[in-house]
């Protein structure tokens, strides 16, 4: 049995060369190293929360090197790309896992549908506001939450656990202003 629990960002060489580190290289949102001329992105860098700017964040997935790797467009003097939702999958077996948002912080969760069908939805809230949520076999619970996370718009933790009514009901109209995002 292989198990998993973790991995830690190899900086030696970056902090050789003069590069800020602190549990990878600090980069800022385009994706800039504390040295002039010298950008980092992928696992190796700690990045400021890609949804609300707070904080900084390693994130291990490929959606996040591609992610990062656009934001350092201003290598060439372009503006850097808004935020944006990290997402992941994984196939276990069976199970196709979805993850839209970053659940750290979270206070509440919201379990939707039955964990022993192996079709569920975990989600994650802080003071109200969503944070993410982990979607196994659930793929429309997962475009759901990603897409609300992206118009900065929650869910009402009592409409997410009535697995009876679609998520995308929960959805504000389009044109909708945002609703405060959590920190
Ligand atoms: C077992 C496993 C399963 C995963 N499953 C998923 C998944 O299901 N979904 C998902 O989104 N992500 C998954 N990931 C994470 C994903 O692979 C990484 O987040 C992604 O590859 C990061 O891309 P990167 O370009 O930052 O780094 P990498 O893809 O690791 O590329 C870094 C490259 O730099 C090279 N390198 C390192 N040091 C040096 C050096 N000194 N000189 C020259 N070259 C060097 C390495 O050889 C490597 O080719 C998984 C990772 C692992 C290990």
């Amino acid at each position: 049995m292989l198990v998993g629990a973790g991995a830690v960002a190899r900086t030696s060489l970056a902090g050789r060369l003069g590069l800020a580190c602190a549990g990878g290289i600090v980069v800022d949102a385009a994706g800039r190293t504390s040295r002039p001329g010298v950008w980092a992105a992928g696992d190796c860098a700690v990045a400021p929360h890609p949804q609300t700017g707070e904080g900084r964040v390693r994130i291990e997935s490929v959606q996040n090197a591609v992610a990062q790797a656009s934001a350092a467009a201003s290598m060439r003097g372009a503006p850097a790309p808004g935020p944006q939702v990290p997402w992941f999958w994984s196939f276990q077996g069976d199970l196709k896992l979805q993850i839209a948002g970053l659940s750290a912080g979270h206070d509440t969760t919201v379990v939707r549908g039955d964990a022993d069908s192996e079709r569920f939805s975990v989600l994650y809230y802080r003071a109200g506001a969503l944070l993410a949520a982990d979607c196994v076999n659930s793929p429309a619970d997962y475009m759901v939450v990603r897409k609300a996370l992206a118009g900065g718009h929650t869910i009402p933790p009592g409409v997410a656990a009535d697995a009876a009514v679609p998520l995308k009901r929960a959805l504000p109209a389009p044109g909708t202003p945002k609703t405060p995002a959590a920190a």
